[in-house]
């Protein structure tokens, strides 16, 4: 029960270990925001993951996210940027979350623990989705936004969630 709650608390439970109940705040829809990267994450390694997810949610939304990420978020700037309620993308030590705890976007600010990940890519791809308003696919569908089983690319179940919140334009 303790670990449940602090599930709720802290986010996305991603490794499949854990039955999670995960009550997920939906964000405001970002169209046009930049994100504020944590220096920490790896310049070669890391980032180009994080950017490789921005690119790949400009193409699901055709557009509609542009979430590019600079990355300036040094221990120097962290307070001004934090202050200013920019929206952060955070490199989380593994310490800091329970081990099922992939990352959280409970707000602006967007928290993963590479540790935790059996894919940075999959948990990376889907905090920002938290970011720009998608919630968790429904039990057993396969995406980016699913909640116990990331995959590492958009899938039309991501889709449909993005249609379903309005940031992705339905088929004619
Ligand atoms: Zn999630």
């Amino acid at each position: 029960m303790k670990r449940a709650a602090l599930l709720a608390l802290i986010g996305c439970a991603h490794p499949a270990i854990v039955e999670a109940p995960v009550d997920v705040v939906i964000p405001p829809i970002v169209t046009d925001a930049t994100i504020h990267g944590d220096t920490r994450w790896d310049p070669v390694l890391e980032r180009p993951i994080a950017e490789a997810c921005t690119g790949a949610l400009y193409l699901l939304t055709r557009g509609r996210a542009r979430v590019p990420i600079v990355w300036d978020a040094t221990p120097e700037t962290f307070m001004g940027i934090s202050e200013a309620r920019e929206p952060m993308l955070l490199r989380t030590p593994w310490w800091l979350a329970p081990v099922e705890v992939g990352g959280a976007t409970p707000d602006r600010t967007i928290r993963v623990v590479p540790e935790h990940c059996p894919s940075l890519r999959a948990c990376m791809c889907h905090e920002l989705g938290h970011f720009v308003g998608l919630q968790h696919l429904p039990p057993g569908a396969r995406g980016v936004m699913s909640a116990r089983n990331p995959e590492e690319h958009f899938t039309a179940a991501d889709r449909a969630e993005c249609e379903r919140i309005g940031l992705c334009g339905t088929e004619k």
